[in-house]
């Protein structure tokens, strides 16, 4: 009998300890709209609190409850609050928690088709639908030479696809023989990009030396005559252009590259292009603003989108579509002898095992799957439409405000703005609006100066919660 055992727990206890959390989660998210968004704790403070050692086990669910809501809530920052402006939105929708509430339960371990096919083909499936919801064209699509796969981060994915690149420029040489035999490869993207490029060149064994900053125009965009100079010095200097990312919703002020253009000199180089909208890419639900997201995805290599920030499913969920999944597989595949089973070597699934780093695989579908089938593509737009909306509120409201300015121009649920003196004043506002308690903002430097981001878009957020941010802002301008 199930519960008998010490480290068992039997069907009744584990129904009232779930239940016990469930009630506390709901009143836990109930409060993020009046709690304190940033934790006050200073450095070192939960460890402080916890023992060196394992404490003894507390067999009362309410007393771990009560040791999370003493020791932990107080270092959590409020993601989840309306009055987050900062960073980018982090949403964790509920039906995207209940499905990743599942895909723990059912404890599946996907890094093989064998080893869970429904883990396999839901994803198949899953991200098919996706493709079609944001309007990638049918290069990408299920069944074709290319294919889609769940990855962590999108940080994971621009390295993964760097790899296949570099392997695919060197025929395989880097991969067999190492990139002193290879030769030095370079790669490309704005000056604006991710920071998770250069990281995956300097993980890809690339060089940060051969990591090329691509000079933007006046709106931030990558200026693609620029790219083709440098890809053609490089050439001149002996050097094989091998990489370019192109970002759809740059991480400071939301600019879209122009990936046609981009895509053009990478296609007369022979250069990878990877489309990195992490955040922008959940705009492409909505009919209004796909054309502007998807724009040149015909023409890239891979195209990756992070559902984890903006659209609901709670982190980790990042979508990394492939025109041809063969140079990643080629670049990523290792068979020791215990993965060896009938359904790979007769080359008829999909094992995902091969399109990342890690082997291992949880369940991750389950969360998109959940939210697909509770909340829809259409209210998921509506999403997306209402935080634009606000954002274009916002806007009219820093342009009609004489001590203030747009550092850029908005991009979706994305305001750039500063003071008109200077950055002092624009840390002053900046300043004020963390230490107001309900709202949270960050900032980033364009064209040398420092910007305050307003980015919108947590599932509850109203004008209410700008109206207050604009308060806080004129009282500190
Ligand atoms: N790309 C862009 C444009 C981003 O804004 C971010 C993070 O904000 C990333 C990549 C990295 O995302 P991840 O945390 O999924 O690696």
């Amino acid at each position: 009998m199930i519960g008998t055992r010490p480290w068992q727990v039997g069907p009744q206890q584990a129904t009232a300890d779930a239940a016990a959390v469930r009630r506390w989660v709901q009143g836990h998210r109930e409060g993020a709209g009046s709690a304190p968004i940033w934790s006050a704790n200073a450095p070192g403070e939960l460890l402080a609190q916890l023992p060196r050692t394992c404490p003894p086990v507390i067999t009362d669910i309410a007393g771990v409850l009560g040791e999370l809501e003493q020791f932990v809530v107080p270092g959590l920052v409020r993601w989840d609050a309306p009055g987050w402006f900062a960073f980018f939105p982090s949403n964790a929708h509920p039906h995207a928690l209940l499905g990743d509430q599942l895909g723990a339960a059912l404890s599946q371990q996907g890094m093989l088709w064998m080893s869970s096919p429904a883990c396999t083909e839901l994803e198949i499936r899953v991200l098919e639908w996706l493709r079609q919801s944001i309007g990638l064209p049918e290069c990408y699509a299920e069944g074709g030479p290319g294919g889609a796969v769940m990855q962590d981060t999108a940080s994971s994915a621009v390295l993964s696809c760097l790899v296949a690149a570099r392997d695919r420029a060197t025929d395989g040489l880097s991969r067999e023989q190492g990139l002193h035999a290879a030769g030095p490869l370079t790669v490309y993207a704005s000056d604006q990009a991710h920071s998770s490029v250069l990281k995956a060149v300097q993980l890809a064994g690339l060089g940060r030396a051969h990591f090329r900053a691509v000079p933007v125009d006046k709106a931030f965009r990558m200026d693609a005559a620029a790219l083709e100079r440098m890809i053609t010095a490089d050439i001149a200097a002996g050097l094989t252009p091998c990489f370019c990312v192109a970002t759809v919703g740059t991480t400071g002020c939301g600019a879209v590259d122009p990936v046609e253009a981009i895509a053009g000199v990478c296609a007369a180089h022979n250069v990878w292009l990877h489309v990195d909208a992490a955040w922008a890419g959940t705009a492409a639900l909505h009919s209004a603003f796909r054309p502007a997201i998807v724009a040149g995805a015909d023409s890239a290599d891979s195209w990756c989108f992070n559902p984890h920030k903006w659209m609901g499913v709670n982190f980790d969920c990042s979508c990394l579509w492939l025109k041809d999944r063969t140079p990643l597989i080629a670049a990523m595949r290792v068979t020791p002898e215990y993965l060896r089973n009938p359904a790979s070597e007769a080359g008829d699934v999909v094992d995902y095992r091969d399109w990342h780093v890690q082997l291992g695989r949880r369940f991750r579908a389950l969360k998109l799957w959940m939210l697909l089938r509770c909340t829809g593509v259409e209210a998921l737009a509506a999403m997306v439409a209402h935080h634009v909306e606000l954002a274009c509120w916002f806007e009219q409201q820093v342009e009609d405000e004489a001590g203030l300015m747009l550092a850029a121009p908005r991009s979706l649920g994305l305001v750039c703005m500063r003071h008109v003196d200077g950055d002092e004043a624009t840390q002053r506002l900046i300043d004020a609006v963390n230490a107001s308690g309900q709202l949270a903002v960050t900032h980033c430097r364009l064209d040398g100066h420092l910007a305050m981001r307003v980015a919108i878009g947590t599932l509850d957020v109203e004008q209410a919660q700008l109206q207050q941010l604009l308060r806080v802002i004129q009282g500190a301008a």
